[in-house]
């Protein structure tokens, strides 16, 4: 029976999607923006405004700022009415996010407390449990954190040394060790805790504060998000009543890694928000700023920057929402009512799991590259503390590290196809046949639509796509079940996997703005242009890598050949059009569209 890969995540390598059935930014309602705008006015009003308290440290002020973000309903986004929450859909918890993410530290405070700590409740939780914690979580009346890290177990989590042992008399676990880098943890009253049963089964539990035993180690002294608090949780002998267990006892994984998958998304949209701020502050500072007489906004190799900083925040931001639109359309037809629904949210936010991966990637290092520039433009000054710029870069650092490290998401992107492919979820592998018969036949003259607009843009994004699928199925017949362990090739394969997702959501959303008409069009239309000709040179160096690394001789010739035909586009002019972008945002003054 054929499989619909429409509703799948990861079809988008396989299947064309109508750019009318893509949510975009500019489809947000006035409710939705409303929302944000709240938002917008806590983060500059109160976070920004305070922002030398928190960073200094001061007593009380960041967990402070979290109670007023309580107040205003901004901490019960995800949480369900039942429990005192809003439950609203996932496109305004990413629009939240993204806006959040404007306040350093606060956003990671904010994650900590509204994402990893309050989710595994949400999703895992019993009645009881649920009854309990959210509604004091929706409020900010207690404050949670998530902690799963070791020294000794990062990024290989499930190897963690906590341990649990039921009493006697079976009311209690006793809980021993110690937990690494937990945000919020100098201030949480709760901890979402995960720790072996009799050393063997990964579990999960809900931890107060205030139980004997609980110890918190000194904050880390750390590059950036230096108003957030990152410490050690240490748990000596600290009882904990059975009914806090959270799932089912050796399913702690499934919170774990459902949780940072929840995490990953937000963390991807919340970097556009980080990445205009800083892009907005450095258009003001190099429009005022004068060097051989003139603004140094003016000079050729600063638009060169601003164009693209632009566009590659116009990128992550449509493959955010897009996700975003996804995830509600998946979420929607869940009965909310029902006994099920939790567990069908977390399986329909499962499906997204590849697309999630790529947000955390593709969003922290265009955050990196944003704030990088952002530095490099303010000269001298972006090195000085005075200067907000010089703080954007070291906060924005850390999101390639947690979450899942940006290596590991790479591994999880491509692992997470094939395995779909494998369950016969997602037929990838007929796919890659397919296309390796199709390139093997005489030229084909891909012409169908050669002239409307963006036509031979939408010809090289569907060829990427089409690389991407070359590879897999190429790495996947070379290396067949040894090939997670080739981290070289699945690293070059999410790479190109991760161009298609953004190449074409970008596309997407500017061809549903151009069928509006709308007035931003010939700016949008312009950036997807860059992007799609900036990223296939890119595509096919790192698919040459690949194909030499899983083919030789005469095999690795005719797969060449191929590539050279999906990659083959003739050049525009990518550096008129880079002035072109950048004369439009700097009479804006900001990333505005
Ligand atoms: C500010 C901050 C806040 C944090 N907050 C929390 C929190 O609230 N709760 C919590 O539980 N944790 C938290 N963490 C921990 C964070 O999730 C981990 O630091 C992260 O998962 C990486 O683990 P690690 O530091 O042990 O690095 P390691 O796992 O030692 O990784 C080091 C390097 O090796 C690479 N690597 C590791 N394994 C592989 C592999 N198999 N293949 C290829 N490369 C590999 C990594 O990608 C990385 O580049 C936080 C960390 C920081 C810095």
């Amino acid at each position: 029976m054929a499989i619909d890969v429409s509703k799948k995540g990861g079809s988008f390598l396989i299947a064309e999607t109508d750019p009318e059935e893509v949510f975009i930014p500019e489809d947000f309602s006035e409710e939705q923006k409303m929302f944000a705008k709240t938002a917008e006015d806590f983060v500059f009003n109160e976070v920004i405004a305070n922002i030398k308290k928190t960073e200094a440290k001061e007593e009380g002020a960041m967990v402070g700022l979290l109670k007023k973000a309580g107040e205003l309903g901004l901490l019960m986004i995800d949480i369900p009415e039942k429990y005192g929450g809003l439950e609203l859909d996932k496109a305004t918890s990413m629009l939240v996010a993204e806006v959040i993410s404007k306040g350093g530290a606060f956003a990671t405070t904010f994650g900590g407390h509204t994402g990893i700590g309050t989710l595994p409740i949400v999703f895992f939780g019993t009645e009881e449990q649920k009854q309990k914690y959210l509604p004091r979580l929706a409020t900010g009346e207690i404050v949670s954190a998530y902690a799963l890290t070791e020294a000794g177990s990062g990024s290989d989590a499930l190897a963690a040394k906590a341990r649990a042992e039921l009493t006697e008399d079976g009311k209690h676990y006793v809980l021993n060790g110690e937990k690494t880098f937990i945000s919020n943890g100098g201030f949480a009253d709760v901890f979402i805790v995960f720790a072996k049963i009799n050393s063997e089964d990964f579990s999960c539990f809900i931890v107060d504060r205030d139980l004997k035993g609980v110890s918190i180690g000194a904050e880390e002294k750390k590059m950036g998000i230096r108003g957030s608090s990152t410490v050690q949780f240490i748990l000596e002998n600290v009882k904990v009543p059975v009914e806090n267990l959270l799932g089912e006892q050796g399913k702690g994984h499934r919170i774990a890694f459902n949780i940072l998958n929840v995490g990953r998304f937000k963390l991807g949209v919340g970097c556009v928000g980080g990445a205009k701020l800083a892009f907005d502050d450095t258009m003001k500072y190099c429009k005022d700023r004068h060097q051989f007489g003139q603004p140094i906004i003016s000079f050729g190799m600063m638009k060169n920057k601003v164009a693209n900083m632009a566009t590659n925040i116009y990128v992550v931001e449509s493959m955010s929402y897009r996700t975003a639109g996804l995830l509600d359309e998946v979420l929607s037809s869940i009965d909310k009512e029902s006994a099920e629904a939790a567990n069908l949210i977390m399986k329909g936010i499962h499906e997204y799991v590849t697309e999630c991966s790529i947000l955390k990637v593709k969003g922290s290092e265009m955050l990196d590259y944003v704030v990088d520039e952002a530095v490099q433009m303010y000269g001298g000054y972006g090195y000085i503390e005075d200067y907000p710029v010089e703080r954007y870069y070291r906060d924005s650092r850390v999101a390639r590290i947690y979450e899942g490290t940006n290596e590991i998401n790479r591994m999880l992107i491509t692992g997470m196809l094939i395995r779909k492919a494998m369950k016969g979820e997602l037929p990838l592998m007929e796919a890659a046949k397919r296309l390796q018969g199709e390139l093997m036949e005489m030229p084909s003259t891909d012409d169908s639509d050669n002239d409307g607009l963006l036509a031979e843009e939408m010809k090289i994004i569907r060829n990427v796509k089409k690389v991407g699928l070359l590879t897999t199925g190429l790495a996947f017949q070379k290396f067949t079940t040894s090939l997670d362990q080739q981290q070289g090739v699945l690293g070059g394969i999410a790479d190109i996997v991760i161009e298609g997702y953004s190449m074409e959501s970008a596309m997407l959303r500017t061809q549903k703005i151009a069928a509006k008409g709308e007035a931003e069009a010939a700016t949008v239309i312009n950036m997807t242009r860059l992007y799609v000709y900036e990223t296939i040179g890119k595509v096919d160096l790192w698919a040459r890598e690949l194909l030499a690394a899983c083919a030789e001789g005469d095999e690795l010739r005719t797969m060449l050949a191929a590539l050279r035909r999906l990659t083959r586009h003739t050049p525009i002019d990518t550096l008129g059009l880079r002035q072109e972008i950048a004369d439009t945002f700097i009479d804006k003054d900001k990333y505005e569209l």
